[in-house]
């Protein structure tokens, strides 16, 4: 059987102590024992049912949804947690608190709970979440050369997020691999980790901080587009800004309008091309794991 989710087992509670309720109601004056013992029941039940949890428990889910979608709604497609959405305080926590009480209508003991200052608290919470996982510097990394083919493959520890790059060294490519659930997990603490939980951690800058990882584990190596899903893009430009030689971007207008194809450039195509640096935001904390331990 599934688990009740939140709602249902506030609801189911609530239903229960309102049954508790009318019996002590119906209880007639000339039945008093009958009455005395519904009382008794119910004042068991208030003390140990657990509705006042299940309702915080239900009106911070409640909170945190709608905090997600008034953010989704003024920032599309940024990452549900995205530490930005703060700067959207209180006007995100007071209409996220009003969408939630418009949800459950009038009702008195969720009502006190969905409160504005309890919904910009959830907001600093997660963010706070998000940020421990995000900040955490650890980057598992591996790095073989099998008939001449370099493969790196780094990995945040934290997020699960990884990438495989392989390329020919003396050739002026890589090729870039980056589907996280493609690739099996070379944390050692968590070699399980099947990397389905990305999408919790993309647009957060982490992609970044893995493909500056990996090409310092290999720099002689040039970096093509290769696979790169719609996600990568605007990363991939930023990495192109950056060093254009070494990074082919998703669509850069200097490029186009003079002609230059990646592919064939020499470095001295490049050498008024703009640049933007984009260091990681976090210092990577490189860990190199032995690939002859099968995991
Ligand atoms: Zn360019």
């Amino acid at each position: 059987m599934r688990p009740l989710s939140l709602d249902q087992q506030y609801a189911r509670l609530a239903a229960a102590r309102r049954s508790a309720e009318r019996a002590v109601d119906e209880g007639r004056w000339w039945q008093r024992r009958r009455r005395r013992d519904a009382l008794a029941r119910l004042r068991r039940r208030e003390e140990s049912d657990g509705l006042d949890a299940a309702a915080a428990d239900w009106a911070r889910q409640l909170l945190a949804d709608e905090i997600t979608n008034a953010w989704a709604r003024r920032a599309r497609g940024a990452n549900h947690r995205d530490p930005r959405l703060l700067e959207h305080l209180p006007g995100l926590a007071e209409e996220a608190s009003a969408d939630a009480i418009e949800q459950v209508g009038p009702d008195p003991r969720l009502l006190p709970l969905l409160t504005v200052d309890a919904a910009i608290a959830i907001a600093h919470e997660q963010v706070a979440q998000i940020r421990a996982v995000v900040d955490d510097p650890t980057i598992h990394f591996t790095r073989t050369t099998i008939d001449d083919k370099l493969t790196v493959v780094v990995q945040h520890a934290a997020s699960g997020l990884r990438a495989r790059f392989t390329g020919h060294p003396g050739s002026s490519a890589g090729v870039v691999m980056s589907k996280p659930w493609d690739i099996p997990s070379i944390n050692p603490d968590d070699p399980h980790d099947g990397g389905y939980d990305w999408e919790r951690f993309t647009g957060l800058g982490i992609g970044r901080r893995l493909y500056l990882a990996a090409a310092d584990l290999a720099p002689q190596l040039r970096w093509p587009r290769g696979l790169v899903s719609t996600y990568a893009e605007p990363l991939r430009d930023r990495l192109h800004a950056a060093d254009p030689f070494r990074w082919d971007g998703a669509s850069c207008h200097w490029c186009q309008t003079r002609g230059i194809l990646w592919s064939d450039a020499a470095k001295s195509d490049y050498y008024d091309h703009p640049v933007a640096p984009a260091p990681p935001a976090v210092a990577p904390q490189l860990i190199e794991v032995d690939t002859r331990i099968a995991y």
